[in-house]
């Protein structure tokens, strides 16, 4: 998905009241002397701007064999209309690094209306940041129009009936003024994103010495990042993202303010957040992100009772299930093997689970399936205030968990659970917690046994632990089942 599907998620929030407002006429862009008043800051604070580059064909690496046939449709239409059309974002970043880019984002100054009277196949989406889906079957081409700098302290009154641009306590919450090039570059977020492949000529525009940091493996954060990250906190989270998705290191400037702003996140709508953790966590590189998150002070922001969970771990067993649970779930995403948020939400909250859990059972004496759901719902609702968990995957997340003490069980009783719709969730969850010395060994065992019995393969069993076999699952009492 690209930018502006996130941007778009952001969108859909009502504006508050009390806003800080500056709404430049239509048409109204920041001039030179305001650039010159205010020297572009392209590395910290104190950095100066830099010429533009423009790097030819014969000197990169991007080809048009690589980009996509319907992106390249929709830069050569814009480009014939007289429009000014450029790939920009993942796109050239990930083709400079001879990497499969994940969807490709093309930057215009045509403005949103403009392109959609060129693409039938178009819908404008978004409020906050107002942006053209051009679509091709499966296939979203997201086209921006520039959108010009901003400067949160200035403070015009709004001169149409809506503000086009606003924030709230620094951060964003509507973006809609264009611009030139340039001026888009510089609201980027980090150097390697924020640059154009020209249509017209084949060459790279460079504003922001993009090219230099993907060679150097630096992610960088364009600007003074005290600015950036309050303009956009979910910002912290993309650098870490993007630092461990290409191997980059976070520059000093960009990686220094993390511990610190990471309370900004508390802002962010938690539904934006949910998104935005799937890409963290779903990504295929989920250990090493969890790693990195944590590193910084971000992940505590995110889930903060497992943070609080991890620090009480005097063993290391909390940690040493998280990591096992997400280094499963890499490996599953490298084999192309279905993974569910639901899981990973379940792995990342069951140490406070079980934490709680067992004060239930001590304290005030509840079993283990009563105090596993009574727990499971009281950290499912606090986590909730902070990243949102669509029902669809909350309620096997609670499913998986409610399913732990019953598997420990193994009695014959416990078979039925073979049928259970989550019985295959909850049971590799149940292994992850026996590699762990969770539980023991021998649970997982008896239910590997038991569904090599459910097989028809399994070899008969002695002893009281052991799973018979099962007779059959569904339809025992009707005769014309016959399937077993
Ligand atoms: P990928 O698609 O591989 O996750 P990407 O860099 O293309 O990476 P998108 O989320 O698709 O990321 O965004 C496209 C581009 O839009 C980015 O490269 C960046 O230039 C810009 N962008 C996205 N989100 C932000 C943001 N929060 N602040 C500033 N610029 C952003
Ligand atoms: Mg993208």
């Amino acid at each position: 998905m690209g930018a502006g599907v996130v941007s778009a998620d952001f969108a859909a929030r009502p504006l508050p009241d009390r806003l800080c407002c500056v709404a430049p006429r239509r048409g109204w862009y920041y001039t030179q002397s305001f650039l010159s008043h205010k020297p572009l800051p392209v590395s910290g604070p104190e950095a100066k701007p830099i010429e533009a580059a423009i790097i030819p064909r014969s000197d990169h690496r991007i080809s048009r064999a690589n980009i996509s046939d319907n992106a390249l449709k929709v830069l050569y239409r814009l480009k014939n209309a007289g429009f000014e059309a450029y790939l920009v974002g993942g796109g050239v970043r990930d083709l400079s690094l001879g990497r499969e880019p994940k969807d490709f984002d093309v930057a215009t100054d045509a403005h949103p209306e403009e392109v959609k009277a060129l693409f039938r196949n178009c819908r404008l989406i978004g409020r906050r940041f107002r942006l053209a889906h051009v679509h091709f079957g499966p296939e979203i081409i997201e086209v921006a129009t520039f959108r010009a700098l901003h400067d949160p302290s200035a403070d015009e009154a709004p001169e149409g009936d809506a503000a086009a641009v606003a924030f709230e306590d620094g951060r964003i919450v509507r973006d809609n003024v264009y611009g030139t090039l340039e001026e888009d570059a510089f609201r980027r977020d980090f150097s390697v994103n924020a640059l154009y492949y020209n249509i017209a000529d084949f060459s790279i525009v460079d504003h922001v010495d993009g090219m230099a940091d993907l060679e150097r493996g630096l992610i960088r954060l364009i600007g003074d990042p005290g600015v950036r990250y309050r303009e956009d906190p979910v910002r912290m989270l993309r650098a870490v993202r993007f630092a461990v998705k290409l191997g980059f290191r976070l520059e000093e400037e960009t990686a220094r303010p993390l511990p610190e702003m990471a309370p900004l996140l508390e802002q962010v709508p938690p539904a934006r957040l949910f998104d935005e953790v799937l890409k963290l966590l779903l990504g295929g590189m989920g250990l090493e992100t969890f790693e990195m998150l944590r590193h910084h002070g971000l992940f505590a922001v995110l889930f903060p009772q497992t943070e609080a969970s991890l620090d009480r771990d005097e063993h290391g067993t909390a940690l040493a299930f998280i990591s096992r649970a997400l280094d499963n779930t890499d490996r599953r995403i490298a084999e192309g093997k279905p993974v569910t948020p639901a899981f990973i939400f379940a792995a990342l909250l069951w140490p406070v689970v079980r934490e709680q859990m067992g004060e239930l059972m001590d304290d005030e004496a509840r079993s283990p399936n009563v105090a596993v759901q009574e727990a499971g719902r009281e950290v499912h609702e606090a986590q909730l205030q902070r990243v949102t968990l669509p029902k669809r995957f909350g309620v096997p997340m609670r499913e998986i968990w409610n399913l732990q003490p019953r598997l420990e069980r193994r009695n014959r009783r416990a078979l039925r659970l073979l049928s259970h719709p989550r019985f295959r969730a909850a049971y590799d969850f149940l292994l992850l917690r026996a590699e762990v010395h969770e539980v023991e060994q021998e649970a997982a065992d008896w239910w590997t046994e038991a569904q090599r019995g459910e097989e028809g393969d399994g070899q008969p069993q002695s002893g009281d632990q052991a799973p018979p076999r099962r007779r059959r699952r569904r339809g025992r009492r009707s005769k014309s089942d016959t399937s077993g």
